[in-house]
């Protein structure tokens, strides 16, 4: 099942696209090269399976600054990823059986509704690296995560920390606190907070490890991101699975940010449990069905379950006879009946996700992220020694503005610690930037306190895309000084 993880590659992707443009005798920031590489990508039919918004289109484009025509430049599938175009005949389907024959669709048509999660959870197996009995599509991410924690959070008065990243994302902070005080204990002693180091925006794997062996008698479950939300850090999760089994602690992942964007592998890793949503990487559309997984090891466990009737055997289910005989593993947290409406769009998706592989989309997503990393770093670099106030470096001409806008990139230049995202900070307001990006038909977002989060996803950004964002973003940093 381990597909090959290509990420371990010796060479940084930056090496690669010089060397690419050596071979076709261009320059890497030449609009040319781009769309050589775009001519050379395996991948590039994909695009045309999803909805690409049009620049017109988007409520803050400033229509005097943009061809109205133009595809929009759309760098926010870490938010929510584009329209598969398949969506629509899935849900027509649905809409024509619900209308035409009412109940009957439970267990008739082309995806049964009692059934219609069984149509999806293949896929997503193949997708995090899992057999298919260790997966279940169901509910929304947090939720999952709750349901998660009470089956593997169980504190004792000597282990009852849950370690987490100091800037966990809100709703799994929450969550985590919440899990706390149901038991009975209080988050500012049982909440452990995972900080970089003074002056470092990312988490290095060797704190973690040593953090987990001085902590990890105390701590009950482990619970980090795959991918962080706001700094684009992937985290090395087969070494924190191992560091945290190595003490007893529980290991679990939120792989909101991970999911269709790295290659995982949660099975072979022995991770314990983990949960994501499907609506970012995954295109399945806002609030769309979230996934869990139960590793296979805990299929037969003993633990503490909310439960509810679709946790209970198929074979049985409808005897209604109130003795539970409980699917193993994952499928015995299910809870409530599957939604077919929310089940086809992720369908769909998954239908453009099963044209390729992860290992194939990764190899992609290495390059082109390397591009971005690589552009930004040739036309905006952070001058040696600047921290707050942007350095004067050699204006190309006497006319230009003495003072020359900068962008720090705060994700780690490793591709191996890194998904598709790149968080950015720059030498002049963001607020200003995000705003004149958004006026020439960038989406991206801006997250609190200070990044803006650019993520060209492998399934359906093109090199052009990357090469159309970060001339966007000059214009945009100029604009912003003014
Ligand atoms: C997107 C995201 C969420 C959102 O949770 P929902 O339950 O889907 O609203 C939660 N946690 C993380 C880490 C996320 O990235």
């Amino acid at each position: 099942m381990a597909e090959s993880a290509d990420v371990q590659q010796s060479r940084h992707p930056t090496d690669v696209l010089l060397e690419k443009a050596a071979a076709l005798g261009c320059r890497p920031e030449d609009q040319a090269f781009a769309v050589a590489m775009d001519t050379e990508d395996p991948l590039r039919g994909l695009r045309e399976d999803f909805h690409i918004p049009k620049m017109k289109d988007l409520p803050p484009t400033d229509p005097t600054l943009v061809c109205a025509d133009d595809d929009c430049v759309y760098m926010c599938g870490n938010s929510l990823g584009l329209q598969p175009k398949g969506v629509r005949k899935y849900l027509e389907q649905d809409l024509d059986y619900w209308a035409r024959y009412g109940v009957f669709g439970h267990f008739e048509g082309p995806r049964p509704w009692a059934l219609c999660d069984e149509y999806v959870t293949e896929q997503s197996a193949r997708i995090v690296g899992a057999r298919p009995e260790e997966v279940a599509c169901m509910n929304g991410l947090t939720v999952n995560l709750h349901l998660l924690l009470v089956s593997f959070y169980r504190p004792t008065s000597t282990r009852h920390k849950i370690l987490i990243e100091g800037k966990a994302f809100p709703s799994d902070h929450y969550a985590m606190e919440s899990q706390i005080r149901f038991h009975g204990y209080d988050p500012a002693t049982s909440l452990l907070l995972a900080e970089p180091r003074p002056g470092e925006q990312t988490l290095r794997t060797e704190d973690l490890v040593s953090l987990i062996k001085r902590e990890g008698d105390a701590i009950a479950a482990i619970v980090f991101s795959g991918v962080q939300y706001y700094t684009g850090q992937l985290f090395d999760m087969e070494t924190i699975t191992r560091a945290g089994h190595s003490k007893g602690c529980v290991v679990g992942f939120d792989l909101a940010h991970a999911v269709g964007n790295a290659e995982l592998h949660l099975h072979d890793w022995g991770v314990d449990f983990a949960c994501w949503c499907t609506y970012k990487y995954m295109n399945s559309g806002a609030g769309g069905l979230a996934g869990a997984f139960v590793h296979e090891k805990h299929a037969a466990a003993d633990m503490p379950k909310l439960l509810g009737w679709w946790g209970h055997k198929m074979s049985t289910r409808f005897r209604m006879d109130n003795k539970l005989d409980l699917s193993p593993g994952v499928n015995g947290l299910r809870v409530s009946n599957p939604p077919p409406l929310l089940v086809s769009p992720l369908l769909a998706s998954l239908d453009v996700f099963q044209k390729t592989t992860m290992a194939d989309l990764r190899r992609k997503s290495v390059l082109l992220t390397g591009y971005l990393e690589f552009l930004i770093k040739k036309f905006y670099p952070k001058p040696a020694g600047s921290e707050m106030k942007p350095a004067a470096s050699e204006p190309k001409a006497a006319s230009e503005a003495a003072i020359r806008p900068w962008v720090e990139i705060i994700t780690p230049s490793d591709p191996a610690q890194r998904g598709c995202q790149l968080s950015l900070m720059f030498s002049v307001p963001i607020g200003a930037v995000f705003t004149e990006l958004e006026r020439r038909g960038v989406a991206c977002d801006k997250r609190e306190p200070n990044v803006l989060r650019i993520a060209p996803a492998p399934l359906y950004n093109s090199f052009s895309d990357v090469h159309r964002f970060v001339s966007l973003l000059g214009q945009s940093l100029q604009a912003a000084q003014l």
